[in-house]
């Protein structure tokens, strides 16, 4: 208890306060200091000031009551205690005061100076435990605050590491696929090079040795035929060989698109005239250009590569005497490539699998090849930003058409 204990009475009748000092003068210690406020907008203004260590409301205040002052101060933040002074003592009395933030109340006229002495030090000792009750509570909330700000941090470090790890897994996941297709594809390199290469190799050598047999002037025409087989078994090889080198060139993504303004017209002509050594008995390339434009900006090398693997195909998959249809066309921004052949064609069931390398369709076993082509013209095209078609009828013929972006950096 504090040495001198300040109460403020507020009520708006003189006398009730002459008759409060009175009791308070008989309170035995006499340690009380009281003061008067005789309104409630003088007693506000007072109780904000929290100079008092207890403070008696009457429940009547002229235009407002008691119940308000107390329910406003609480509301303000007020610490110390209210004790109510009614006129009567009933239950609900009790409850209104209690409900406003009253911590005790008196019936006036009633009280003693040893009921007035116990109200004031219990309802002083009650706000000293309220307030510590207060504190502890806020503290709790706080602590509880700054644990729920450490869980989210850590929540969030485990959600950042688990997509890192998630990541990582992908990668690992991702990387270990390319390993195996990496694998199969060496393990199918492996099984078709020495399948293909047999065939052109057993060719080269038979005519070969044949060739030193023809020593007269009369077998020139014998020695020529197997000359001629020797340059197309070598053409064979090294097809096979460059689409092996593109496929793992892709692989690794060393394959890049690098344009440069060109004839469409000549640069294909003159892959035509390259194609005619190795067109079989009778085949001709019959090769036109549509449009009056002719300069594109394309990537030469990929050009090639994809018409020489179309013409091949087409010559391939054709019988002898037949004509293979080639044109190129630019019309406004498009560049068109395709390539026609009367030969066997597809059948339908193998359609969906004509682009996975290493596929042959069911009609060719007796045809050579590596099943490389068709994938590799399809990822040059792709790279060019072009796209592939085909139509093809089974023993009738196939079509590829190729439409590329015409770029005018011409
Ligand atoms: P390859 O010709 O070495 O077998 P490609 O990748 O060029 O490999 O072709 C894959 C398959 O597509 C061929 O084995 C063949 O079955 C089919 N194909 C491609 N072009 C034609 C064509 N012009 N006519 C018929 N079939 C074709």
């Amino acid at each position: 208890m504090p040495d001198r204990i300040r109460v403020l009475l507020v009520d708006d009748d003189e006398d009730d306060f002459i008759i409060a000092r009175d009791i308070m003068d008989d309170i035995p210690g006499r340690n009380y200091l009281l003061e008067w406020a005789p309104s409630f907008k003088e007693a506000i203004d007072i109780i904000r000031e929290q100079r008092h260590h207890v403070y008696l409301v009457d429940f009547r205040l002229g235009a407002h009551d008691g119940l308000e002052l107390i329910e406003q101060a609480v509301n303000e933040g007020i610490a110390a205690p209210f004790i109510l002074l009614t006129g009567q003592s009933d239950r609900e009395t009790d409850e209104k005061a209690m409900r406003a933030g009253a911590q005790d109340y008196l019936v006036k006229g009633t009280f003693n100076p040893y009921d007035l002495e116990r109200s004031i030090r219990y309802s002083i000792e009650h706000a000293k435990s309220l307030a510590e009750i207060q504190k502890l509570n806020t503290e709790l909330e706080q602590r509880v605050e700054e644990r729920t700000q450490e869980l989210a941090a850590a929540i969030q470090n485990l959600e950042k590491a688990n997509r890192t790890l998630k990541k990582a897994q992908t990668e690992i996941y991702k990387a270990l696929q390319k390993e195996k297709e990496l694998h199969e594809l060496k393990s199918r390199f492996v099984t078709i090079a020495s399948h293909e290469f047999r065939t052109p190799l057993s060719t080269v050598l038979s005519s070969a040795s044949l060739i030193t047999k023809y020593k007269t002037a009369e077998d020139d025409e014998k020695r020529l035929k197997h000359v001629g087989r020797i340059k197309s078994a070598v053409h064979n090889l090294t097809n096979i060989l460059n689409d092996f080198l593109s496929i793992s060139r892709m692989e690794e993504g060393k394959i890049h698109n690098v344009p440069s303004t060109f004839d469409l017209q000549s640069f294909a002509a003159e892959v035509v005239d390259e194609m005619q050594g190795f067109l079989k008995e009778g085949q001709r390339i019959d090769y036109r250009h549509e449009g009056a434009q002719q300069t594109v900006y394309l990537d030469k090398q990929l050009m090639r590569n994809v018409m020489i693997n179309l013409l091949s195909n087409g010559s391939k998959y054709s019988g002898e005497n037949r004509t293979i249809w080639f044109m190129t066309s630019i019309q406004g921004d498009v560049v068109t490539l395709e390539v026609r052949d009367e030969g066997i064609g597809i059948p339908d069931e193998d359609k969906t699998h004509l682009f996975t390398p290493f596929f042959r369709a069911q009609n060719v076993t007796n045809i050579q090849g590596t099943g490389l082509g068709l994938n590799i013209v399809k990822k040059y095209v792709e790279i060019m930003g072009g796209e592939l078609r085909y139509e093809s009828q089974l023993g009738h013929g196939t079509t590829f058409t190729i439409t590329l972006p015409y770029t005018a950096q011409i």
